[in-house]
């Protein structure tokens, strides 16, 4: 995202990672996405699958930014199965929908049957190596 997008307004992180200015385990790029490993995983293989375009919300994306951010979705959650075949899909839109950062991105939260991830009160850090395995796993198309 050029840095004009951002300007005025808080630094992003997403468009921090999307420019390669932050570092991030990035597992699919292509002209107008991106999708990499949340660093706060609700459960092992927890992904963000983000426009490359500034957006708080989806229905900020102009309608061929969000018709491309559903084909890399669908995408990431073939190649989420290859881990569990159960998942959810989550997007949350505004701050009472519990969303923290303001630039939209889907979820891929894999399931496998650990009880109810979204009660933890203390969510992991992505390790190293967790990450590098989950890159070889999910990076291939
Ligand atoms: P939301 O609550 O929908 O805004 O979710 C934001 C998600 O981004 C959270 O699950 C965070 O753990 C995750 N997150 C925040 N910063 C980073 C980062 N630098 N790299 C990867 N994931 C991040
Ligand atoms: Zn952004």
């Amino acid at each position: 995202m050029p840095l004009a997008a951002t300007e005025g307004r808080t630094r992003c992180v997403f468009c921090d990672i999307v420019a390669r200015r932050a570092p991030a385990y990035v597992v699919y790029e292509d002209a107008s996405t991106i999708a990499f490993l949340d660093i706060f995983p609700f459960t092992r293989g927890h992904l963000l699958v983000v426009p490359k375009r500034h957006g708080a919300r989806l229905t900020d994306l102009p309608f061929d930014d969000q018709m491309a951010l559903i084909r890399t979705l669908d995408e990431l959650c073939r190649r989420a199965e290859r881990l569990t075949p159960d998942y959810n899909l989550a997007l949350n839109a505004g701050a009472r929908a519990g969303q923290v950062v303001f630039h939209v991105h889907f979820h891929i939260i894999p399931r496998y049957g650990e009880g109810n991830p979204f009660r933890a009160t203390n969510r992991p850090v992505l390790t190293e190596s967790d990450a590098k395995t989950l890159v070889q796993e999910l990076a291939s198309p």
